[in-house]
């Protein structure tokens, strides 16, 4: 783990520790909304580096893989050299979280691959054990919002018990199989419906969008544009292997 310098300062009593102080997080910055992440980690108090270089990857403590277009991050990821040593890294064991595009691009398999030109398929990072469809909540509505049960956020729970995720979905992928050892945290329900902006076409069955194995964990959804802070801060504890 890198330690800044000011982390090893004392703090000014009465300043609170924030979840991220003393963390360099990466941010897959090819392509997507990674501004919008990284964002979202300084204000948990880690150090953002965007990662557009293998070099960038040395010294991080975890990376995040952005919502955008997941074609698109595969063949910048492939052009830039990125790949490969990022498929390392994840092996060796380093945190990553990746939302929307970022879980299909950690998904072993895409049930419906895009392919180029040359009819060759997208690839991913892989290191989850999923299969995601792309696209997955219906053509006719681009996106959806609704909110969620989400499991592992009971560092935030309050009398009234954890508040639900409100999730902004943006032709998101769903999850259509887990491995062993892929725990399940978040599903949207058919009944959740009833509550949503926008009906998702779910096909009657409760459809898998949170999902986490080992130091890998994956959204369908967007925390990073609501203002949610919550899953971040779950992988922050991640991280620090306190979740
Ligand atoms: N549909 C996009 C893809 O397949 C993901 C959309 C998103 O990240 N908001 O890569």
């Amino acid at each position: 783990m890198t330690n800044s310098l000011s982390s090893a300062l004392p703090r000014p009593a009465g300043v609170a520790e924030k979840p991220g102080s003393g963390l360099r997080i990466g941010v897959l910055a090819l392509q997507g909304d990674f501004r919008e992440h990284l964002r979202a980690v300084e204000t948990a108090g880690a150090a953002g580096v965007g990662v557009r270089r293998p070099a960038e990857l040395e010294g991080l403590d975890g990376l995040i893989i952005p919502g955008g277009e997941s074609t698109a991050i595969d063949k910048l990821a492939r052009a830039f050299d990125l790949a490969e040593p990022l498929q390392q890294r994840i092996a060796d064991g380093l945190p990553v979280y990746g939302s929307c595009a970022g879980m299909i691009l950690l998904a072993h398999d895409i049930a419906d691959p895009a392919a180029d030109l040359a009819g060759n398929p997208q690839q991913t990072f892989g290191g989850l054990d999923i299969t995601v469809r792309r696209n997955a909540f219906g053509r006719q509505r681009e996106s959806f919002e609704t909110d969620l049960d989400f499991k592992g956020l009971e560092f935030s729970a309050t009398e009234q018990g954890v508040a639900p995720v409100h999730a902004v979905f943006i032709r998101g992928p769903w999850v259509e199989r887990v491995g062993p050892g892929v725990e399940v945290l978040a599903q949207v329900e058919p009944a959740d419906q009833e509550h949503a902006s926008h009906a998702a076409d779910l096909q009657g069955t409760a459809r898998i969008v949170a999902v986490r194995s080992g130091q890998l964990l994956a959204t369908s959804f967007h925390p990073e544009v609501t203002g949610e802070k919550r899953v971040h801060e779950l992988f922050i504890r991640m991280i620090r292997g306190e979740a």
